[in-house]
């Protein structure tokens, strides 16, 4: 079943305009271009779950550095 890239409402194949409807938006893109443009959000999606990643990694080498260095003064 496709889903509507705008709204993620359910998508059906209206065969009178050869083009897949959005029941919910009224959204309509032919298979080429809901595939396209689920491509498209796909690698904008990935995009920012890379960076997102690359935060959290960022943030937990800090942490690990902040708690490493708060046990070494406890040390002393
Ligand atoms: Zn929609």
């Amino acid at each position: 079943m496709a889903r509507c890239p705008e709204c993620a409402g359910k998508m059906t194949f209206n065969s009178m305009i050869k083009q897949m409807v959005c029941n919910s938006c009224g959204l309509s893109l032919s298979r080429h271009d809901l595939d396209m443009y689920w491509n498209k959000i796909r690698n904008e999606n990935s995009d920012n779950s890379d960076e997102l990643q690359r935060k959290k990694n960022r943030r937990k080498e800090w942490l690990d550095w902040y708690s490493s260095s708060k046990n070494d003064k406890d040390y002393y």
